[in-house]
């Protein structure tokens, strides 16, 4: 096939790979990798499984030499299709209808994995022809749980390594992702001791001290907060996403204005999340524990926000740590960023929007290991993980052109 063909079959190769069920849990992907092998095969290049969890295989194609190195990665799991009856198509069939293919994984992220099989298809050739650098295509396992044998695996062996790298999970034509929050959830814990209810002075109740202890550290996060530095490079991304969901809440109808995401984004969030305490509504309770849920952004380190709660907390409550994980980005002004801001603006003379998430994705296993990364893809995050998930035809076509021109430029071809 010629490129303007693979192009215009991007639709019908997203509407085939949603046909090829890849639900996490369990999150097999071998029928999928199967089918992804094949289809390079058909196109010319040859493609390793690596496979670090039994049936979830990654698909690795490379082509080119030498330095430098860009990685076009996209996961193939996605997440379960909920209630079959809440769906207007079935979640499997991958029909388009009109503008739309409909489906689990339309949006999050078998569209953006269409996406990069065609670019690498389309300019691997020009690539391994001129020298001018090495061309990774990956597909992998096990985003929708950690990615732990799918990028983390594949970034610990050295097999997606490389002096860039874009991920194809849906930021939508004219926005792209150079960050993510990072996450420190702990547990606080208060003890007291027993009594009976009807004697509570005997007592020391510690649900009454696991409340005290939550307003005082949300009294802490708030002073944390005030205190916090984003670096300036990424002032501009925090009102981009901050005008992301905004956006988002809007069409649901909530009443928020932008100075609520800003703060959000750029700080330390704060969510109490699940709380248990005593055992008997006649007893005064010895125990009782709270798991707090807060995302820290860019310029922050967990241990930070830990320190800080312990030396506020330390008469009331303990404070035990549940899951870490580092904010991260990529500056704006790294060759990558740079080069898919430059493809929004000239391909589609759109104002290209950097934004930083919420929520994780593989980048940060990338970005740990000093790849420059960036998110960039076909979707709505809105509709990722969402019923009657979908994804458009001309988002399809619009990142596919806008890659395809950073691809180009990285490498000079
Ligand atoms: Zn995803």
């Amino acid at each position: 096939m010629g490129r303007d063909d693979l192009r215009s079959e991007i639709p019908n190769l997203v509407s085939r790979l949603i046909q090829i069920p890849s639900v996490n849990p369990p999150g097999f992907t071998i029928n999928v990798a199967g089918f992804i092998r094949d289809w390079l095969n058909e196109h010319g290049f040859t493609s390793e499984f690596r496979e670090y969890a039994k049936d979830k295989p990654n698909v690795i194609a490379r082509v080119g030499r030498n330095k430098p190195v860009l990685i076009l990665n996209g996961h193939m799991d996605v997440v379960p299709p909920g209630d079959d009856s809440k769906w207007t198509y079935s979640p499997f069939s991958g029909r388009i209808v009109e503008d739309r293919v409909y489906g689990r994984g339309a949006t999050d992220m078998k569209g953006g994995l269409a996406v990069i099989m065609t670019v690498f298809a389309e300019l691997a050739p020009l690539i391994e022809k001129q020298g001018s650098g090495t061309l990774i295509f990956s597909a992998t396992a096990d985003e929708e749980t950690g990615g732990h044998p799918g990028v983390e695996a594949l970034v610990r062996d050295n097999v997606l390594t490389g002096d860039a790298a874009i991920i194809a999970e849906p930021s939508g034509s004219s926005r792209y992702y150079i960050g993510e929050k990072g996450l420190c959830q702990v547990k606080l814990v208060t003890r007291g001791r027993s009594a009976h209810g009807s004697l509570p002075v005997l007592g020391e109740n510690a649900i009454m001290k696991l409340i005290r202890a939550i307003s005082k550290a949300e009294e802490l996060i708030s002073e944390f907060n005030s205190g916090i530095k984003i670096p300036s490079e990424l002032v501009n991304a925090i009102k981009n996403s901050a005008e992301v969901y905004l956006e988002a809440a809007k069409a649901s109808g909530l009443n928020l204005t932008l100075s609520d995401f800003e703060r959000v984004v750029g700080t330390v969030s704060f969510n109490p999340g699940v709380i248990n305490g005593g055992s008997k509504i006649n007893m005064v309770p010895d125990y009782a524990e709270l798991e707090l849920d807060m995302r820290i952004p860019p310029g922050v380190s967990p241990n930070q926000v830990i320190n800080h709660l312990r030396s506020g907390l330390s008469s009331i409550a303990d404070i035990e740590i549940l899951d870490t994980s580092e904010p991260n980005y990529t500056s704006p002004g790294e060759t990558i960023a740079r080069l898919v801001h430059e493809g929004i603006e000239k391909v589609l003379g759109a104002p290209p929007k950097p934004v930083i998430v919420t929520g994780a994705t593989d980048g940060r296993y990338l970005r740990a290991r000093g790849v420059p990364t960036v998110v960039y893809g076909p979707g709505e995050l809105a509709l990722a993980h969402a019923y009657n998930e979908y994804v458009t035809v001309d988002d399809l076509l619009k990142t596919h052109d806008v890659m395809t021109y950073a691809v180009k430029r990285f490498f000079g071809v």
